[in-house]
């Protein structure tokens, strides 16, 4: 009997199963079934032996790419505004925009050309930071349901230390919140089922009163949501966060003492450069995913985080663009970007701390992000089909390549336009 739900992709297939294993298959198959995938195999198995083939012998095959934080209604404004450092940045270019979103007609279309690129862009799942205002963000997400895009996304939440225009009192930020997730379930985002789904989103600590955090927490707690935050990115902000939260035991402590720092909740936190050693083992205990943004840690000088320390205390990490902080949402590039902070890191901080070799930071990108989202980022059996053929013969070369050296290359070297075929979920969107 032919089974409709099930195809396979025909390639040359590379996908890391963990930070010092990559799996490389020369011709062969990756069958999806029912939106799983159910193998790699060198010749089909009797089973699917009548399912589709899709014919992209020579393309190298990958798993889609995990950004794990970035911000949609920055992405207008991404590659300018670069002399800034972080809380100027916010305060002369991102709140001014962002308010902007106040306007749904706007957000249609800024919101448009976003995820018009994200789709065409490596990734295939993305942690998402919208705006304070609730019908944009809903826009954003009906736009991403549309694409096909997995995604977490969030209306922000923010009260404090920011522009007039650009600011919630703590009643309406609750309210709204309230009002977003309800407007959330009727639209059916919170279903099993549903790829694109909300994310309880307090801006970062200097945005936001303890009360919006407690309340923010109570939710969090009621419906059993995600979390997503920005952490210790920035020496100015840190100093900032103590001055605000004299309480806290430190940054991290500033989310957890209001239940909004993993354990009952996914959480992930942007940046983490900053952190003390208690703090670190704090988010490998709670299970708390740093999101490593080198792009925009080197745009707006923050810093280089220590991933070599976080991946020894157990810390779960991934890689992510930051946009507009990150100046591109190409994924293969934060890849390298991270190999590259990495090495500085050795050499100008700790020569202790190996720089992140290709197979871990194609790993972190991949499966490492994914995990955050489910069984993501890999062609083991039982994960979610989402598949990159890409057609690497577009970086020009004279020699020939084994599969590892041309999936480093597609990671140095590699666009948007090398993508000739992607699956979410087992669904075609590209
Ligand atoms: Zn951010």
């Amino acid at each position: 009997m032919r089974k409709n739900n099930s195809f396979a992709v025909l390639g040359d297939i590379c996908y890391a199963v963990a930070a010092d294993d990559l799996k490389t298959v020369p011709h062969a198959y990756a069958v999806c079934e029912n939106g799983l995938c159910a193998g790699v195999f060198k010749a089909l198995p009797d089973r699917f032996s009548d399912i589709e083939v899709i014919d992209m012998s020579g393309r190298l095959i990958t798993p889609g790419f995990a950004d794990l934080h970035l911000h949609a209604p920055q992405y207008s404004y991404r590659g300018t505004g670069m002399d800034l450092e972080l809380l100027e940045w916010l305060d002369s270019i991102t709140f001014p925009e962002e308010a902007r979103y106040a306007d749904p007609e706007y957000a249609q279309k800024a919101y448009g050309l976003f995820v018009d690129d994200l789709r065409r862009s490596p990734t295939t799942r993305a942690s998402v930071f919208a705006t304070v205002h609730t019908d944009a963000t809903l826009v954003l997400m009906n736009m991403l349901k549309s694409s096909g895009m997995g995604a977490y996304v969030g209306k922000v939440n923010m009260d404090r230390n920011s522009p007039d225009v650009y600011r919630e009192t703590t009643e309406e930020s609750v309210k709204e919140t309230c009002r977003w997730l309800k407007a959330c379930e009727t639209a059916g985002f919170l279903a099993d089922d549903s790829i694109v789904r909300p994310i309880i989103t307090p801006r970062f600590v200097p945005s936001c009163t303890d009360e919006l955090m407690r309340e923010l927490g109570k939710i969090v707690e009621k419906d059993k949501l995600p979390v997503q935050s920005h952490l210790s990115e920035n020496i100015s902000e840190v100093e900032w966060v103590k001055q605000l939260e004299p309480e806290a035991k430190g940054y991290a402590d500033a989310y957890d003492r209001y239940g909004l720092f993993g354990t009952e909740s996914q959480t992930v936190m942007a940046h983490c450069i900053y952190l003390r050693d208690d703090e670190i083992d704090l988010m490998s205990q709670r299970g708390v995913f740093a999101a490593h943004s080198p792009q925009s840690n080197m745009n707006l000088r923050s810093g280089i985080a220590p991933m070599r320390k976080l991946l020894e205390k157990g810390v779960k990490c991934g890689l992510a663009s930051d946009l507009a902080g990150g100046s591109s949402i190409n994924m293969f590039k934060a890849v390298t970007d991270a190999i590259q902070v990495s090495k500085l890191y050795w050499r100008l901080t700790d020569e202790t701390k190996a720089p992140l070799s290709f197979t871990e930071s194609f790993y972190l990108a991949t499966k490492g992000g994914g995990s955050f989202f489910g069984n993501v980022g890999s062609f083991e059996e039982g994960y979610e089909f989402d598949l990159l053929a890409i057609d690497d013969g577009m970086a020009k070369t004279s020699l020939e390549f084994e599969i590892e050296q041309r999936l480093e290359r597609t990671m140095y070297l590699g666009h948007a336009g090398f993508i000739k075929a992607k699956f979410v979920a087992g669904r075609r969107i590209l």
